[in-house]
């Protein structure tokens, strides 16, 4: 683990990541166009899924059918 924050827009790609120093990394990754559903444990399209986030992390997702 290099950081301890990262945040992606799924839209665009743009890829956010804040070290345990402070310093702001900003770059550009692929969208991930599938998640691992937490519910029903299958891969399924990330467009209609849905993040349960807590203290701003990404700890839970939901597909369509489960969110
Ligand atoms: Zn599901």
């Amino acid at each position: 683990m290099s950081g301890d924050f990262e945040m992606i827009r799924l839209d665009t790609g743009n890829r956010l990541r804040i070290d345990t120093d402070g310093t702001e990394i900003r770059d550009q990754v692929e969208a991930p166009t599938v998640e691992f559903c937490d519910k029903c444990q299958l891969q399924k399209n990330i467009i209609h899924g849905e993040y349960v986030t807590w203290h701003g992390q990404n700890i839970l997702w939901f597909c369509e059918t489960c969110k």
